[in-house]
């Protein structure tokens, strides 16, 4: 969601004439994007927003941005107070606006250019952004505090933007949202829009993130089964194996319903691959709670799982961390080694098989199931191929071109 903002705010400036660029000293303006997921990241948001200090002495004229969602929890009065170097603050719900701060601090755009362009996927993968906010109330999160409750973009929106993308050269776009698969806009469903995205000329592949298992239905999985431009992957968050967490989270759904969804889901599209999030450390968690999550990457069969160490985004007592920085490390070391074990026995299982490839390179590209792919040699760019895997590492395959 935050490097679709950052690649909205690039393009802003890409109509001013600007460019980008990886030195700071060429810089006219600096934009920090901020995140606050886990106070970590707000940490590192404000060290960067600090380290800026130096370039403005030396760049009085040069303009810095800092925005996003830590802007949002922290506030511009707070930040400008702080850091009176910083010119604009723009808060993510507010991010939409950006355009508005842009006109304030450097005047009107000439619209010189227009065109999208990736920053951080290949040129192949364009980010399209279907919501905004979140209106979920799990009990650890901040997002919907910092980007607001659940607003869905219209489908002629959407497809605008797809289409744009697809035209200047993407062949895979990723829908975006933080509970993507409950978009709903009139009488125009998820699955009807993914539909609609489908049939966009150029689409070679369609992916989304990040679903919530609350709400796939029967349409999404016959859509699933009956079209393979949609990726035989889907990253989905279960935070927790033990029912109990899972509650206390206010997730909505068991283990044993999380498990029974991701079985529908494979019976659609066999070989889907399926990867996921989860929080260790959350306040009350038992031995017995956290080896629920053990037990669930096992039965899961991961690709791969994203483990995060429960940080606490509120000053309410009943959410401060219970569990001992020494318990929560030793518990995320665990996990985090079962993930491991548990993505290399999936990925063996791709020995023998035929993976389609879309190419970023001549040697490398990303499977459907989203697993990284070499071959020696031959790949284009930009173009689908099917690769026969004949070994794994680490996280990537290995193959041949068909
Ligand atoms: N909307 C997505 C998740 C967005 S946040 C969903 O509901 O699945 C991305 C991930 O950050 C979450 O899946 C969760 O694992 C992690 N996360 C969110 N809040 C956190 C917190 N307070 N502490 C630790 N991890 C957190
Ligand atoms: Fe946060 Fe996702 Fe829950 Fe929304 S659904 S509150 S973004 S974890």
């Amino acid at each position: 969601m935050n490097e679709a903002d950052s690649e909205n705010i690039a393009a802003a400036f890409r109509r001013r004439g600007y460019a980008l660029t990886d030195e700071i000293k060429k810089a006219d303006a600096v934009v920090v994007n901020t995140c606050t997921v886990r106070q970590k990241a707000e940490d590192k948001a404000i060290s960067q927003i600090g380290r800026l200090r130096i370039w403005k002495e030396k760049t009085p004229e040069g303009k810095l941005f800092v925005v996003g969602c830590a802007a949002q929890k922290l506030g511009g009065k707070y930040l400008k107070n702080r850091f009176p170097f910083v010119d604009e603050v723009v808060g993510a719900k507010a991010i939409e606006q950006f355009e508005d701060s842009l006109v304030a601090q450097l005047g009107p755009s000439p619209e010189t250019e227009t065109s999208h362009q990736n920053i951080y996927r290949s040129p192949q993968t364009a980010y399209v952004t279907i919501m905004r906010g979140c209106s979920h109330k799990c009990s650890y999160c901040i997002v919907p505090a910092v980007r607001g409750p659940a607003v869905f973009l219209s489908p002629d929106a959407i497809l605008k933007d797809a289409a744009e993308k697809l035209e200047a050269g993407a062949k895979e776009i990723v829908l975006l949202g933080q509970t993507v698969n409950a978009y709903r806009h009139g009488r125009t469903t998820f699955s009807e829009l993914l539909k609609k995205v489908l049939a966009l000329p150029g689409l070679g592949r369609l992916r989304f993130m990040s679903p919530h298992p609350l709400y796939f239905d029967k349409a999404f999985e016959e859509l699933l089964a009956a079209e393979p431009k949609l990726a035989r992957h889907i990253h989905l968050p279960a935070q927790s194996g033990s029912d109990k967490i899972l509650k206390a989270m206010r997730r909505g759904y068991t283990s044993g319903e999380y498990l029974d969804l991701i079985n529908r889901l494979r019976e659609a599209a066999p070989g889907l691959s399926v990867s996921t999030d989860f929080i260790v450390g959350y306040p009350g968690e038992t031995e017995k709670d956290f080896k629920d999550t053990l037990r669930l990457v096992e039965e899961g069969r991961f690709s791969l799982a994203y483990c995060f160490k429960y940080s606490p985004r509120t000053d309410k007592p009943e959410m401060a961390a219970t569990i001992s920085e020494t318990v929560m490390e030793a518990r995320l070391e665990k996990l985090l080694a079962a993930v491991k074990e548990n993505s290399r026995l999936v990925l063996n299982e791709r020995i023998g098989k035929i993976e389609e490839v879309l190419f970023e390179t001549e040697t490398y590209g990303r499977a459907s199931g989203n697993f990284a792919v070499r071959v020696k040699a031959g790949g284009t760019p930009g173009r689908m191929a099917a690769v026969l895997v004949s070994g794994a590492e680490k996280n990537t395959l290995n193959g041949k071109l068909q």
